[in-house]
């Protein structure tokens, strides 16, 4: 038996093949190619990173202001100062008088004159060659040298199988045609050229990723990408699923949109045509419906529940936190009560023998409409028969929670149709990519009656005025929210606070009546509170983010956000979007508390200046990455390293052109180029 040595700290790293270390591209390169002497290093002025050589004239340490070490060269043509503010005995002896080092760093400015701090250092004789390439500086994780992975990366460059795994299959002629120059080198000549650019390189384009070398190896991973998601398409479209056409008679769907107390928008009209239309086909539906807060989401999830109800097929309802959910489950319950649908609630919270009930009913059949949390899919719930799967704020469950739901009717398998709703959009670039086998509906118009939302942005100093204007405020007649922040070390805290506002917006505002609601509350005293709100018994109300979703009292027109800059965009902007739903002016008023960090007051400035949703989820993406946005937080899990989806947006087009002609006249190769580039992340990407 041959004992397992344990991995080095390189396959640590991940780097465990030729192909992972060919692949490990550098961050940025250093120039040492060049040699100034040190008269010409000191004319470069400030700033500027050189290298230089020079014998040890003096080694001496300082203790004043602080230990430090300071050396000093000689080339014949001037002198340069060295100053290490750390260092070791034995670089102490390395850099004795008389040794010969070459240096590289930064000149400045110091006490005695120009210095380097921290150069790099080493000791070589005056006529030792200089480097024919940049120096490449590798990412790295701890403990593991430049060094080291410069010398694995060499040696892989030179492995025969290497040869092998960059070859060249791509069809000369489909490439010619689609890439939009030639001067794209050939794979493995950029992976080398990336490893070791020669001296003159444009190290501009190399640094910001849009060299030629780099453009090939991002549009090869783009392809890979790009092929994976149109064939995790193409096998959708193969899966049965049961067929929900409009009837000539549609009983519930019809007598829902009797019931309702308002006419859709056009919007509405418009993404409701094309998600019955998806369930009108034999292969599952997988759309998401976008729509910014407010815009009337639920009324087209309860018209598509309607139709697969008068197919005697149930349907589920999910959403990522249980207040959600029930804000679904209330809206259901008043919608379809009427006309005698019984509505079912499941959730994590359920007492045990209640939970049994409701899942005996969906195993039976006799529960259609199921609202809950995503317990529905964690419990192994078994549906009689799921016709539709509605997946609220889809993102907040991450990538891998999506669903699968097969289902056995008799002898027949079918997958459920599958409706995503998210009121954050998905960017173009990021829907080209991560969710390209994804239909997108839009509802780009909110119900008539709303108003634009007045944001304003105001420190915590000038609570007292904040408090006078809410005073004001509700003089006029008007309700109003005041929020306060989730504090995720401790609940406790955060109730701790809430109550403490609470208190003192009673005391400040005796005419009024004051109500706390908050994510301690019992489901009944929650919904206690918020009836007394809503028949307006209760004219402010203290929140914690609880009322992020959801409530809607028209005539609460003004939102105090307290310590706003500990949100996030799409919080602040759902939150927002609770206000502005009436006839009266709206207002948002977000208190920061400072010191305010610079990410902190670009998004506070963004949140004033816009409420268009798809701009905040813009910025909201150029600041986290999409992986956070997908849900899929782990950095391993997002796919695209070497792409930036702002910077290579226009190769992403030509991605997608290259993989369908590729899967439709080259499927041979298809299977090749994804396991060079996914190899076992391809599970990834069905999920
Ligand atoms: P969201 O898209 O944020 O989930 P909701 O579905 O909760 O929005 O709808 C917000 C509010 O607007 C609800 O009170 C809903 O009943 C109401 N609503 C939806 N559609 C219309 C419409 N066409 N006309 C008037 N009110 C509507
Ligand atoms: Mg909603």
């Amino acid at each position: 038996m041959t004992t397992k040595r344990p991995p080095t700290l390189l396959e640590k790293m991940g780097l465990n093949s030729p192909m992972a270390l060919a692949l490990h591209l550098p961050a940025r390169y250093e120039d040492e190619t060049q040699l100034s002497t040190i008269e010409e290093a000191l004319d470069l002025g400030k700033f500027d990173s050189i290298q230089t050589q020079g014998r040890v004239i003096r080694n001496q340490v300082l203790y004043r202001p602080r230990r430090q070490m300071l050396v000093t060269i000689e080339d014949g043509t001037a002198c340069l100062q060295l100053r290490f503010l750390n260092f070791y005995p034995s670089q102490q002896k390395q850099m004795a008088v008389g040794s010969h080092l070459r240096v590289r760093g930064e000149v400045r400015e110091g006490y005695l004159g120009p210095e380097i701090v921290h150069p790099t250092v080493r000791v070589l004789t005056p006529d030792a060659p200089l480097p024919t390439s940049l120096t490449p500086v590798y990412p790295a994780s701890a403990g593991v040298s430049q060094a080291m992975i410069r010398k694995a990366v060499t040696l892989a460059l030179q492995a025969p199988s290497l040869k092998e795994s960059l070859a060249e299959f791509l069809p000369t002629q489909l490439m010619a045609q689609i890439l939009p120059t030639n001067n794209w080198p050939q794979l493995q000549d950029a992976i080398t050229y990336l490893h070791q650019p020669p001296a003159d390189a444009d190290t501009q384009t190399l640094l910001e990723r849009t060299h030629p070398a780099w453009r090939r190896v991002q549009f090869e991973e783009l392809l890979a990408q790009q092929i994976s998601l149109k064939r995790a398409h193409a096998i959708r479209r193969q899966r049965q699923a049961p067929t929900f056409k409009q009837k000539e008679t549609f009983a519930i769907e019809e007598e829902l949109l009797k019931v309702l107390p308002f006419d859709l928008t056009g919007a509405q009209v418009r993404v409701w045509t094309e998600i019955s239309n998806d369930l009108s086909q034999v292969f599952p539906m997988n759309r998401l419906l976008q729509g910014d807060v407010g815009s009337g989401k639920t009324v087209i999830a309860a018209l598509a529940a309607a139709r697969v109800m008068d197919y005697g097929y149930q349907t589920a309802v999910m959403a990522p936190t249980e207040i959600l959910a029930e804000q679904h489950y209330l809206k259901m319950k008043e919608w379809f009560e009427p006309l005698g649908i019984h509505v079912s609630w499941l959730s994590g919270s359920l007492k045990a023998k209640e939970k049994r009930l409701v899942q005996e009913m969906i195993e039976s059949g006799k529960a259609q409409l199921i609202i809950g949390t995503h317990a529905l899919i964690q419990d192994k719930v078994s549906f009689a028969k799921l016709g539709l799967a509605v997946i609220d704020e889809q993102h907040r469950f991450g990538v891998r929670q999506r669903l699968e739901i097969q289902q056995r009717v008799g002898s027949e398998l079918f997958y459920c149709h599958q409706m995503m709703m998210s009121a954050t959009p998905i960017p173009r670039t990021l829907a080209m990519t991560y969710y390209a086998d994804l239909d997108v509906s839009v509802i780009d118009e909110l119900p008539p009656g709303r108003k634009p939302i007045t944001t304003k942005v105001v420190k915590a100093t000038r609570r007292e005025e904040v408090i006078g204007g809410l005073q004001d405020w509700l003089a006029k007649g008007l309700q109003a929210y005041w929020v306060c922040p989730l504090i995720e070390e401790s609940e406790a805290l955060q109730l701790q606070t809430a109550v403490e506002s609470f208190e003192q917006l009673t005391l400040a505002l005796p005419n009024f009546k004051v109500g706390l609601v908050h994510g301690r509350l019992k489901s009944e005293e929650k919904a206690a509170v918020m009836a007394a709100f809503k028949a307006n018994e209760i004219q402010l109300l203290v929140a914690t983010t609880v009322i992020e979703v959801g409530v809607d009292v028209s005539n609460a027109a003004l939102m105090v956000i307290e310590h706003a800059e500990r949100f996030g965009y799409a919080q602040i902007h759902q939150l927002r979007g609770r206000v502005g739903r009436g006839p009266a002016d709206s207002v948002c008023i977000l208190m920061y508390a400072e010191p305010l960090s610079f990410t902190a007051k670009e998004r506070l400035q963004t949140l004033r200046e816009t409420s268009d949703g798809f701009v905040i989820a813009e910025r909201d993406l150029s600041l986290r990455g999409p992986g956070e946005l997908l849900g899929a937080k782990q950095s391993g899990d997002v796919m695209l390293r070497f792409v930036d989806l702002q910077r290579d947006a226009w190769l992403i087009e030509l991605a997608q052109k290259a993989a369908e002609r590729l899967l439709a006249e080259h499927s041979d190769l298809v299977e090749r180029h994804l396991e060079r580039w996914l190899g076992s992340r391809t599970e990834f990407l069905k999920a």
